[in-house]
Parts: structure tokens; sequence; C-alpha cells
């Protein structure tokens, strides 16, 4: 047996043992989840920032404060989202008992990418642990320091055999993907994406595809550009560009796109200082292979701010590039990186068609004074998720479901929305086996008066929350007069039949 057949075995095993389900074992683990962030925040950020150069107070307000905010969340939370969920039922269940059970999924894979790279498996891990799973980790292996610590720290703090967690590569993760599981939450690129769910339909194994893609970001001409382009400017560059929502590019009239670029350059100057390479805010690309990448984006491009770079230390200077061709190979792939291009657009017409000729967004950003014109972009379009007049603040908001659509991924997570990700909704009705009567309608042999009483039971809907007593009463009397009916064929049965009907359908419609 492979090395990775034996650790999703081992954490089957320990599923099937059922010990990972009661609230309270659920509940202990995240606990200590939390004491692990709290007790190994130095290490944490150690590694964090040894992968993207990134100061302390970055690296906590990055990834450390998502990670306990979701805890908190998810241990304040639990009972209620675990709780079974009553739902309406129709005339045919009202002696019934029907709810949506939420149960664990049973094996589930985490896969992370390295440009936040504890964030990004620590979030889905806390949904997939609170839903009851158990769950197999693999970190990304180009944020080689935030892998290894991650292997070495969890064990520590979880149960190692329902958590454990793989490092390595493309040969580990291919292995992995070879194995069954029972879901898979992927973060990363497309193409990958797409090796990922064609290895999980082999099992028919459901996946959630968090990938990228590039996020447009129509600026209006009537807004406040001084604060669009701050928070423009802190969206694009925060961790050097590398960030799935950030602002890919800048769609905006071009008679704004010269005060775009001074006011981008005043907030650079505000935020990094004179000289951004000494600035602590300011981090590095990941390796020099995405340098590369990121510089052969910039050939041919007018640069209006920034273009200096160090390949020794990975440094490439906040870029903005000005009258960007749509058809320009910095147009045609994700950046991830501190280049943004501005594209001329004539107007939001002209923006709109332009967003919705490229394939669905991960974000989109609309920065405008008329809160109208951000809801016709809205409604015109479609992205993972939107924010107006700010960028990639809907991802903090934890009642909002994070992910994509379309080639920006499918599924979502984040607080509740990742405990239904990893949750089976399972349907459950809880019958007596009275009345029996009343279930006549549905054996053979089979009738015309049998159809015109299943054609009732079953199309009208009874809202019983909305019903009065008398109400449910008067249905309810007229399900015993059908049932009475059903017993003794008397002769009277059409008038019978008609004003049990007449009765049912007046206590509907007081319903309604
Ligand atoms: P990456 O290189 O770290 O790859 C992600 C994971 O895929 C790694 O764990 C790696 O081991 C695995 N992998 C790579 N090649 C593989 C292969 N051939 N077969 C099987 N597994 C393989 O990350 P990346 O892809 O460079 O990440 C950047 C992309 O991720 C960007 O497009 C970015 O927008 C997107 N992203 C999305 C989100 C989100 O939440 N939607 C978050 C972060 C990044």
């Amino acid at each position: 047996m492979g090395r990775m057949a034996e650790v999703v075995g081992r954490a089957r095993a320990a599923f099937s043992s059922g010990r990972s389900r009661p609230l309270e074992f659920r509940l202990q683990q995240l606990r200590n989840l939390q004491r692990m962030v709290q007790e190994k925040e130095q290490e944490i950020l150690a590694a964090i920032g040894a992968d993207l150069h990134k100061c302390g107070h970055n690296a906590y307000s990055h990834e450390i404060m998502g990670v306990l905010g979701e805890l908190a969340l998810a241990m304040e939370k639990l009972p209620s989202w675990a709780a079974p969920r009553p739902v309406k039922k129709n005339l045919l269940t009202l002696r019934d008992e029907a709810y949506i059970n939420p149960e664990p999924l049973g094996v589930v894979l985490v896969i992370g990418a390295w440009n936040y790279p504890f964030v990004l498996v620590m979030q889905p891990l806390i949904g997939a642990i609170a839903a009851g799973n158990a769950v197999v980790v693999k970190p990304s292996e180009v944020s080689e320091h935030t892998s290894q610590m991650i292997a070495n720290i969890l064990p520590q703090y979880l149960d190692p055999e329902l958590y454990p967690v793989v490092t390595g590569g493309v040969p580990e993760t291919t292995e992995l993907l070879e194995q069954r599981f029972d879901h898979i939450l992927y973060t990363g690129n497309s193409a990958v994406g797409k090796i990922v769910m064609a290895a999980a339909a082999k099992h028919l194994t459901p996946v959630t595809l968090e990938l990228g893609g590039k996020s447009p970001c129509y600026i209006d001409t009537d807004c406040d550009l001084a604060v669009a382009c701050r928070r423009i400017a802190w969206g694009k560059y925060m961790n050097c560009g590398q960030t799935c929502i950030a602002p890919d590019y800048v769609l905006c009239h071009p008679s704004i796109q010269s005060q775009v670029v001074e006011n981008i350059k005043a907030t650079l100057q505000e935020f990094y200082g004179e000289d951004v390479k000494k600035c602590p805010d300011y981090e590095r690309i990941i390796n020099k292979r995405h340098f590369k990448r990121i510089m052969n984006l910039l050939e041919g491009q007018k640069i209006a701010h920034g273009g200096e770079t160090d390949e020794a230390s990975c440094f490439i200077a906040p870029t903005i590039l000005t009258d960007v061709s749509a058809e320009s190979k910095v147009m045609e792939e994700e950046i991830f990186g501190p280049v943004l291009p501005i594209v001329s657009v004539k107007n939001v017409d002209e923006a709109i068609e332009f967003i919705n000729r490229r394939e669905k967004p991960l974000a989109l950003y609309v920065f405008s004074n008329n809160k109208k014109l951000i809801k016709r972009v809205i409604s015109e379009t479609s992205s993972g998720g939107v924010t107006g007049n700010d960028v990639i603040m809907h991802f903090f908001l934890a009642s909002l479901p994070f992910g994509g659509v379309g080639n920006s991924g499918m599924g979502a997570y984040h607080g509740k929305h990742s405990f239904d990700t990893f949750s089976h909704h399972r349907s459950c009705l809880i019958k007596d086996l009275k009345m029996e009567g009343t279930n006549m309608v549905r054996y053979p042999p089979s009738s015309q008066k049998k159809l015109d009483w299943a054609k009732f039971f079953i199309l009208k809907r009874l809202n019983v929350g909305r019903v009065g007593l008398i109400t449910l009463a008067l249905a309810l009397l007229g399900v015993v007069a059908a049932v009475v009916i059903k017993n003794h064929q008397s002769v009277l049965k059409r008038k019978a039949l008609l004003v049990a009907l007449a009765v049912q359908r007046w206590g509907w419609l007081s319903v309604c």
C-alpha cells in the first residue's frame, strides 16, 4: 500500500470510529486549534515571513486574524449550525416529523495555495472539523516554510489520525488525488483545478474549487478618486499583488486616467515611503519562476509608475501601466503581481461589455458616487463576489459565501457556508404507523378518484407556520372525513366527498 493510501486509510478508520462526530469533540478540536494559533504565533509569523518576506504585523492581520475570527465564530455557532433544521410540511405530512439533518461527509481533502499559505488551509480545516469530518491537509509546497511549520505543529494539537498533514509537491498531490475522498476543497489556479476535478470524478467526489482569474475594477468618472485610488492601491499591492481577489486591472474613461495614476502614486508614497524596497510593509514575489512570469507581462508596456525590479530578491516595485491594449499579454492571464494596467473604456456600457466578453471573474469592483450605477453593473455582470466602492472587503464578512463562478471556481466557504459545504444535508421524514386510510390514494389499484385526491394532497401547499388553529382543524377535519368516506363506501359518498373537499379547500383558502 502506498504512503497516501495509508494516510487516507488511517483517517477513514478514525472517521469510521465515530469519534469526530460528537459536538463536544468537534468543539474540543477547535479549542485546540485556537490554542495552537495563540501558543505558536511566533512560529507561524516567522514561517509566513520567510516565504513571502512579510512583516509580523501584516502576517498577523492577513492570516492569523482571519483564522482566529473563523474559530471564534465556529465555536460560538456550532450548536445551532449542527442542530436539525425543521422544514415546512404539506397536507400529507402534517402529523410527521420533517427536518434537515446536517451530517459529516466523511474524509475531506483540503489542498492549499502558497499566496496566503496559512489561512487558506486553516479556514477550510475549521469548517470541515466543525462539520464532523476527518480532514487530510495538503499545504502548498511552494510556500515551503509554512508548509513544514503546519506539518510540525498541527499534530501537536489535533487528533493526528483524523487530521493528518501531507507535505510535498506534484507527485505527492497526484498520489493523494488517486485516493477516495468524500469532498475536496482545492485552492489554486484553474489549470490544476481541472486536474483535481477530473481525479475527483473517478470517485464521484464533490469538489469546491477556489480558483482565480482577472478581477476587474471599474472607476466611474463621478467618483472621489483620492479615496477610490487609496482603497484600490491597498488591495492591489498588499502581498505584492499576490492576492486572488486583488483588482487585476482598472477600467476607466481616458479623461481620468492621469488622475488615477497621480492618486495611486500619492498613495504609494503614503503607504511605503520614498524607498519601497526598504519598507517592511512591502512583500516579495514568491519565487523566481513567478518573478520571470510577471516580467514577461511587462514587455512592450508603457510604465507610468514603478517598474524597478531585482531578480535576486524577487522584488518588483508597485507598477502602473497606462493605455493598455485589451489584446496585450498582460490582459490575457491573471497578473498575480504588483502590476496595475489601466484600460480605457468610453463609459459604463463599454465596461460591462468588456467584463462580459471575458471569463467570469472571482471578484468585481466598481467605484462611483452613483449607487444606481453600481447596482446596474452588479445586475448586468457576473462574478464570484462584488464589492462596491472598495476592494477585497467582501472576503472579510463571514456571513457572505466566498467562492468563484465559472472559470473562477465553484462552491463557497467561510463561516456557516464552510460548515454547510462540508456537511451532507440529509432529508429526514419520520412518520408513524397510524392513519393508514390516508395512504390508500397511493396504493394500487389506481383510479381517477384516487388521482383527484392525490392531486389535492400533493399539489396544495400548506404553510403550517401561517395556519391558525381553526384553519388547521378544518383542514384536518377534511382529511378525517376523507378517511371515513374511504372506509365506509356509503351511498352518500359523493356528497360527503364534496363537503370534505369544500371544508378542506375553505381551510386552505383562508390560509392564503
Ligand atoms: P500552488 O502552486 O500552490 O498550487 C496549489 C496546489 O495545487 C498545491 O498544493 C500544489 O501541490 C497543487 N498542485 C500543483 N500542480 C499540481 C498538479 N499538476 N497536480 C496536482 N496538484 C497540483 O498555487 P497556484 O496555483 O500558483 O495559486 C495561485 C492561483 O490560485 C491564482 O490563480 C489565484 O488567484 C488562486 N487563488 C485562489 C484563491 C481563492 O480563494 N479563490 C486563493 C488563493 C489563490
